[in-house]
């Protein structure tokens, strides 16, 4: 079993470890891996450049037990879509081996605007969280798990909702405190918290 959350990361914050470490919690895996999307086509792009998210997200990984970070997409030139990663990663495990996307609810209900997005029951299962209380919809092609465990059972093609507590933070809320507080300790890990004013990151965001 290999489990993946992908994202911006911009920057990595607790509402991303919550998720990871429920869902392998849930999954009973042995470790979370967390994706790094270094150019992402279908959203603004990143306030931080890539190399700042990655270290970042590295120094996340290393805060709590069980969570790698991994950025395969960096590797590949060109906008980084989840259907050309998770082609990737069945090439390295194989077709039998269960790959599960944990994905936000708010990320599930874009998913049909996704790149190839016809190819990802075939390729992945998807563990889904709550975020803002969005009824749940099982996507196009997939079908409904009414328990982790199912996940295991079959390479790919089943969705799961995790029943996981939602946290309301994002990374939006967390590039707008820095710009107007100053402060977003609360809202990331410690060892982030003190890269970002190192490096002096997000000041200037959303001032005129
Ligand atoms: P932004 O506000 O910049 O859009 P974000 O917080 O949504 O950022 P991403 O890096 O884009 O962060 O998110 C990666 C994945 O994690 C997505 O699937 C997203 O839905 C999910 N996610 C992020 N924060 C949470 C949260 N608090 N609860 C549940 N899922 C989350």
């Amino acid at each position: 079993m290999q489990a993946i959350l992908g994202g911006t990361f911009d920057p990595v914050h607790r509402g991303h470890l919550h998720i990871a470490q429920a869902g392998r919690d849930l999954l009973d895996a042995e470790s979370v891996t967390l994706m790094l999307s270094a150019r992402p086509w279908h959203r603004d792009t990143p306030e931080a450049p890539a190399e700042h998210r990655w270290n970042m997200l590295c120094l996340a990984a290393q805060s709590a037990p069980g969570l790698v970070a991994s950025d395969i997409e960096a590797e590949r030139p060109g906008p980084s879509y989840t259907a050309d990663t998770l082609r990737e990663l069945r090439r390295r495990v194989g077709c039998m081996e269960p790959l599960v996307w944990l994905i936000g609810e708010d990320a599930v209900t874009l998913l049909s605007s996704w790149r190839d997005h016809e190819a990802l029951p075939g390729l992945c299962h998807l563990l889904v969280f709550a975020r803002e209380g969005r009824p749940h919809r099982v996507p196009d092609g997939f079908r409904l798990a009414e328990r982790p465990q199912e996940l295991s059972e079959l390479p790919a093609g089943s969705v799961h909702f995790a029943g996981t507590p939602p946290m309301a933070v994002s990374g939006t809320e967390v590039r707008r405190a820095i710009a107007t507080e100053n402060d977003a300790s609360a809202l990331l890990p410690a060892a982030v918290w003190a890269y970002i004013r190192r490096h002096g990151l997000y000041a200037g965001v959303g001032r005129a």
